[in-house]
């Protein structure tokens, strides 16, 4: 395995436990280069998820979607690798849909400041369909919604690892807008399980949902890291950032028809987990 990573937001601590092992090397490169390498499966993970990280540098975000599907599809078409692209439940911006079916074209705004993630998935999705069928290139797309877990950074800046870090700190919980806006949080290893089924399927492109139908409100996100933590954390409110969708649930049905996978860990346990983690985390005892 050769792990890719610039670490703009990535962090060799995350795999500190595997750099032991023969079969496993790490290499700084940022994907907007090109690279040449001897490999049989190629799963592209690059680009910074969290709003924050990705609007920091929005140029950067965009190369980084679209030169970097150009050069690792290059690179599959050369060695004949199969390519798996993470693209994302923001394909569907602010939905009209709900819950959202792969076959829905979504509702996103070109020009807003989420456009430079959700515009540059998009393009990596038009690529992926475009190399597969004009050079055959052997292609999977997986559409990620919001996904949680031990190993995201403090600073990270999306709900999950806000909330659980603030009420660790018994800082105040930071809601934007009035917290009715609704998210499906789906445990990091629900979502390897169901990449890695995807990647091994036959005769299946996608793209295909992965994430946990089990809907909740940002408030109601709140109360429970608040309850679960312990924490004695009030609730504060902040401005709704721009153009941030009002509900998200994924339509499974596919993943569970070909792929035969469903999300196990329900959202109190999966918390419960990452807590753990952050309070490691935050005492610098992280192993
Ligand atoms: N959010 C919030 N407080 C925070 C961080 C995020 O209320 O400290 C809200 C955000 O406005 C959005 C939801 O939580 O409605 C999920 O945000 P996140 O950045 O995790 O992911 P995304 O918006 O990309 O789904």
């Amino acid at each position: 395995m050769i792990c890719l990573d610039n670490f703009f937001t990535g962090s060799k601590n995350n795999v500190a436990h595997l750099l032991s092992n023969p079969s496993f090397e790490i290499v700084r490169h940022d994907l907007v280069h090109p690279i040449l390498l001897e490999v049989d499966q190629i799963y592209n993970f690059a680009c910074p998820a969290s709003p924050v990280h990705y609007q920091s540098n929005p140029v950067k975000t965009v190369k980084t979607n679209v030169m970097g599907a150009i050069n690792m599809l290059g690179l599959a078409k050369r060695v004949r690798a199969r390519m798996l692209q993470a693209s994302t439940s923001e394909v569907y911006g602010d939905p009209k849909e709900h819950p959202q079916k792969e076959s829905y074209w979504g509702h996103v705004n070109p020009i807003g400041t989420r456009s430079c993630y959700d515009e540059g998935k998009r393009l990596a999705e038009t690529l992926m369909m475009d190399y597969h069928r004009q050079n055959g290139v052997d292609i999977r797309i997986v559409r990620i919604f919001n996904t949680y877990g031990p190993r995201m950074a403090i600073d990270d800046g999306r709900v999950v690892s806000n909330f659980i870090v603030q009420a660790l700190r018994n800082q105040p919980i930071t809601i934007y807008g009035d917290g009715t806006q609704t998210r499906s949080f789906c445990y990091v290893s629900d979502l390897i399980d169901g990449v890695w089924r995807l990647m091994n399927t036959e005769g299946l492109t996608g793209p295909v949902n992965i994430g946990n139908p089990n809907e909740f409100t940002i408030r109601e996100l709140a109360e429970m890291v608040i309850s679960l933590t312990g924490s004695h954390s009030e609730i504060v409110r902040l401005p709704l950032p721009q153009d941030d969708p009002t509900q998200r649930q994924p339509d499974i049905s596919l993943a569970a028809q070909k792929l035969g996978w469903a999300p196990c860990v329900p959202l109190k346990e999966g918390l419960v987990r990452t807590a753990e983690y952050f309070e490691k985390a935050l005492s610098g005892t992280v192993t």
